[in-house]
């Protein structure tokens, strides 16, 4: 962590969430206001993460199939009704009680695999976000077929940065940029009044290898790729974002896919949800909600922006691999 109280500018980096998170925070609050992020993280990590034995996740999880019903803090609250919704409205793609399924390809672990296809369609009937039980009075939750796991991989660092976010609105910053693993949320302009820029990662390049930089400010970055958590197996990538209906990493014809917007639990659940959808059905999702923008990047390396945020984005690919 680096500080200059003279320019009331902090600089932090932690490991949290299973990931790098920087904030630079600019203004009177910044190391007060970085302090609460840290903690803030923290809490939300103990409540979501798979890696923690305590954690209440874990708790629901190993209850699943049980007569008993989980009260639910605001935290894990908010997530479901949201994943709930972005599952629905997705059609499937983005579930998150992929969760057996998650565990069993193992692509966080040493030990990544090829489950066998009996073990898939096992697996798979436990994956239904359809028939997770949230009670909105009494604010209770329950997994109801023994087996089940629900998995916020795909939405609590979209959830955190919004909470980051909040905190420093409530400490008075107007300018910061804050950096979960890849889910980026700029609030205000930087200090110096220009926009943000923020680049999309070329997805067949090493890691801050750019095909384009967006400017922007107020808005949330989050992009969802087939590069993140892989392996290779006979020419084969296997990566880290399983399609729900079929139990195998998701093979639409994108390689990346970002969702530019004002939230970012909205932006992470969609982005994965439309990483997984692919390009069509995608753009057409896209149409029918509002203030939701995209950068697709697809297989054949073509680079697709949605229309209004064109005037955001400009192309610049070093590798001379893809066209826009
Ligand atoms: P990243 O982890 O790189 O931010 P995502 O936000 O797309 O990428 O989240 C991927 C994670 O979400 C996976 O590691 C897994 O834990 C979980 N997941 C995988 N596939 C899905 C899916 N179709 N719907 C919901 N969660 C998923
Ligand atoms: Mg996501
Ligand atoms: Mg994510």
């Amino acid at each position: 962590s680096k500080s200059n109280t003279g320019n009331h500018y902090v600089e932090k980096e932690s490991y949290q969430m299973g990931t790098i998170i920087s904030q630079k925070i600019y203004g009177t609050n910044a190391e007060i206001t970085a302090d609460k992020i840290t903690q803030r993280l923290k809490s939300i990590e103990e409540n979501m993460s798979v890696n923690i034995e305590t954690s209440t996740i874990n708790q629901i999880n190993s209850h699943s199939g049980q007569a008993e019903v989980f009260r639910i803090n605001s935290d894990i609250y908010n997530i479901l009704i949201m994943a709930e919704k972005f599952s629905s409205l997705s059609d499937g793609a983005f579930d998150i009680t992929v969760g057996p399924l998650v565990k069993e390809w193992g692509v966080f672990t040493n030990h990544p695999h090829i489950p066998s296809q009996k073990r898939i369609k096992e697996l798979l009937k436990l994956v239904s976000y359809k028939s997770i039980n949230i009670n909105r009075e009494k604010m209770t939750f329950r997994l109801p077929v023994k087996g089940q796991m629900v998995d916020f991989g795909a939405i609590a660092k979209g959830y955190a940065a919004d909470e980051a976010v909040k905190i420093c609105s409530s400490n008075g910053v107007k300018s910061a940029y804050i950096n979960l693993g890849g889910n980026v949320y700029v609030v205000g302009h930087k200090p110096d009044k220009t926009t943000w820029r923020i680049g999309i990662q070329n997805p067949r390049a090493a890691d801050g290898k750019y095909i384009g930089i967006l400017s922007v400010s107020d808005k949330t970055v989050v992009t969802s790729g087939d590069y993140e958590r892989f392996f290779m197996k006979n020419g084969i990538r296997y990566h880290h974002i399983l399609d729900p209906r079929t139990g195998y990493p998701s093979n639409s014809d994108l390689m990346s896919s970002t969702i530019v917007t004002n939230s970012s639990i909205c932006a992470d659940a969609l982005s994965t949800a439309t990483f997984v959808m692919g390009l069509k059905k995608s753009r057409e999702l896209l149409k029918k909600l509002d203030g939701i923008d995209a950068v697709f990047i697809t297989k054949d390396k073509k680079v697709y922006v949605s229309e209004k945020l064109k005037r955001y984005f400009t192309f610049y690919d070093e590798s001379g691999e893809f066209t826009y």
